[in-house]
């Protein structure tokens, strides 16, 4: 029987017949996995708490005929006060659909479940906007998953300008006043929200949720990104309409 042992974070919870359920877990050894957890939804069962979605723990699964089984869950964090607000909430819940969309089973990343705990961290200490929190989680799951754009150079002639005006979904990257044209459905962008993607892309960690935008860049972004989303992962996400709903 193999077991494996790694942390993870709880994604996604489906209910299967009277008291299962079937959880899906982003695990640092494995990447997204599957994991069959019996009699979850008993209210005595030990594994009422550690199998709801956010939250990260140490997990013990072993292998069954067909799927990992849950044998044991150490809690770590719930994120509960994301709980607290549905505009939080909801954004919580779009990385969670984000990163179910983009984690490959059988490979582990654990660069991304790094970025995705203090996503998570981040908004549910509403420190800086919600929005922002996202916007910032968007490009650097995108850039992790091999989607990262061309900023520095205009991706049509190659060459580096100061200035880059408009950005290219399908190009994937920004265009130079000379070849914007190339693509009629460019999005015009503002200087700040090109800076603020640049950097998005390239600050540390640590520093990566510590600033604030301006309601232009940030509606920019938000716009943008979706955008660039749809495109690439050829996915729209109900979450985000609703959150537009929540105004
Ligand atoms: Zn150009």
């Amino acid at each position: 029987m193999r077991e494996l042992k790694t942390k993870g974070l709880v994604l996604r919870e489906i209910s299967v017949g009277e008291s299962d359920k079937i959880i899906t877990v982003f695990t640092e050894e494995l990447g997204k996995i599957s994991v069959s957890v019996r009699g979850a939804r008993r209210p005595r069962s030990r594994f009422v708490a550690g199998t709801q979605v956010f939250v990260y723990g140490d997990f013990i699964f072993f292998k069954g005929k067909n799927m990992w089984n849950l044998s044991q869950v150490e809690v770590i964090e719930t994120f509960h006060n994301l709980r607290n607000d549905i505009y939080i909430l909801s954004h919580g819940i779009y990385a969670m659909e984000l990163l179910d969309t983009v984690g490959e089973e059988n490979n582990g990343n654990p660069q991304l479940l790094q970025l995705t705990l203090h996503t998570l961290w981040n908004l549910s200490k509403n420190e800086i906007p919600a929005a922002l929190v996202i916007r910032i989680y968007e490009w650097r799951l995108m850039s992790l998953s091999g989607y990262t754009p061309e900023i520095i150079h205009c991706v049509h002639c190659s060459e580096k300008k100061e200035e880059y005006p408009y950005f290219s979904v399908t190009e994937g990257g920004v265009l130079c006043q000379g070849c914007y044209a190339i693509d009629r459905a460019s999005h015009k962008i503002e200087p700040g929200t090109l800076y603020t993607i640049h950097y998005i892309l390239s600050a540390p960690l640590k520093e990566l949720f510590k600033f604030q935008v301006s309601d232009i860049v940030l509606k920019e972004l938000a716009k943008l990104n979706r955008s660039f989303i749809a495109y690439h992962l050829e996915k729209r996400f109900k979450t985000l309409e609703f959150i537009d709903k929540l105004g």
